[in-house]
């Protein structure tokens, strides 16, 4: 799969424009003349279904998006690819978070449960999904009608690469990856020329003290033991150096393990904003933009529970405990839709010797770079390794005798915010003007 592997890295795409990979993979499905393909699914989504018999059905789903960050890696498979972005720049693109190397790593594994045939039973569903990024991808293959288009899975499958020393693989129970919250602020001031500020009410000002108070909620707010980050990701006012602007526009990233928590700080977050706006004799209250939500990815136990010990079998003392990582996914709305238990598990793409030096040096979070980083680059020899992954994922859900459910509600605990959730969240605050 390597020579795929390269042809992918080579050719990233942004999210929602993944046309030449999507086509590209649906040449490689041409190899598997006995699986159902199903193109198109929510933009370029694409699911190819093998049904081999009685048995569990199940779902591994690997997404296969860009981003724009230009590659500052040597090897000769580098990106020098770029694309037209949604304002009509031209940006470079890399697969910096290893997309092409899940997308690889399933048609691997396919080519692994096509050829053993013999030796198990059950459906197999492939998911290839686009926009991960953009946290759209899933909810686009949904929308598109996913749940109509295959059978009803038993269990759904994700893997993801990280850094971490090459061939590890990861695995946890319960919450792994953080619900995502990012929120895009308007703070309104009045203009007025840079020589006389008490004829304004200053903006630039006002998004500073607001950006001070937030770091507030985390440190003051937020219980010692739970997690929380809240990261003012973008500060944007005035663009010459003799106009005090009219208005600030501030951009909040917010991770979370706990609904209940992520909810409360929301509100804190709306408290802070508003109050900052009055202290400053703002006369507009600031406006509150929604633009994105996801859910944790909330492992399944009884999922870990059946790809824990053939992880162990499979990889020896390469498989090890995950520690929970503060990145968002969209995966689990795709279990959602079908109220399927699932697990994402990562794989570690490190090479060895660059990790041990860092590691020997104290130098690990300076000298390894990670996902969205322009130099992650997964070791070549890892793609055995989550290919592998997936083929033991799949193939021991495949043993496994899953219950019945009742495939009209989810059943699993913690449940991502819905779609009329995330409505009543827009709703509440465009009534805030
Ligand atoms: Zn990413
Ligand atoms: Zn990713």
């Amino acid at each position: 799969m390597e020579d795929v592997y390269k042809w992918f890295h080579a050719h990233p795409e942004l999210s929602g424009a993944e046309e030449q990979t999507a086509k590209r993979i649906r040449k490689e499905l041409e190899r598997f003349a006995d699986w159902e393909i199903t193109p198109n699914l929510g933009g370029h989504g694409i699911t190819a279904v093998l049904r081999n018999g009685e048995g569990p059905t199940v779902l591994m789903r690997a997404d296969f998006d860009g981003l724009p960050v230009a590659e500052a890696t040597d090897v000769d498979y580098a990106s020098k690819h770029s694309q037209l972005n949604a304002h009509g720049e031209r940006v470079p693109t890399m697969h910096a978070c290893g997309h092409d190397h899940h997308t690889t790593s399933l048609l691997g594994a396919m080519t692994v449960l096509d050829s053993v045939r013999d030796k198990w039973s059950g459906t197999v569903i492939a998911l290839f999904q686009p926009a991960e990024e953009a946290s759209i991808g899933a909810h686009g293959m949904v929308a598109d009608g996913l749940t109509k288009a295959v059978p009803h899975p038993d269990v759904c499958l994700a893997q993801h690469v990280v850094a971490g020393p090459a061939g590890t693989v990861y695995t946890a129970p319960g919450p792994v990856m953080t619900s995502s919250t990012t929120i895009e602020i308007t703070l309104f001031g009045r203009g007025a020329h840079a020589s006389m500020p008490h004829r304004s009410v200053d903006p630039v000002v006002l998004a500073a003290s607001t950006v001070m108070k937030l770091q507030t909620v985390v440190s003051r707010e937020v219980p010692p033991n739970k997690f929380a980050v809240i990261t003012v990701a973008s500060v944007e006012a005035g663009k010459a150096n003799n106009v005090i602007p009219d208005s600030a526009r501030i951009a909040l990233s917010c991770r979370f393990y706990d609904e209940d928590l992520r909810k409360k700080c929301v509100e804190a977050i709306k408290r802070i904003v508003r109050a900052e706006a009055m202290a400053a004799g703002a006369d507009r209250d600031p406006e509150f933009k929604f633009v994105g939500l996801l859910g944790a990815t909330d492992n399944t136990d009884e999922v870990y529970d059946v790809i824990r010990p053939a992880f162990d079998e499979a990889f020896g003392e390469y498989s090890v405990e995950m520690e929970p990582w503060t990145a968002s996914e969209d995966f689990p709305v795709i279990p959602k839709a079908f109220g399927s238990p699932y697990m994402l598990w990562t794989v570690g793409i490190t090479p060895r010797a660059q990790w041990e030096r860092a590691e020997t040096s104290g130098r690990l979070d300076i000298d390894i770079p990670t996902n969205h980083n322009p130099g992650f680059l997964p070791d070549l020899s890892t793609l055995q390794t989550s290919t592998r992954a997936a083929a033991v994922g799949i193939l021991s859900c495949l043993a496994h005798d899953w219950p019945e459910r009742d495939t009209e509600k989810p059943t699993m605990g913690a449940v991502p915010p819905t779609d009329a959730e995330i409505d009543a969240v827009s709703v509440e605050t465009a009534q805030v003007d």
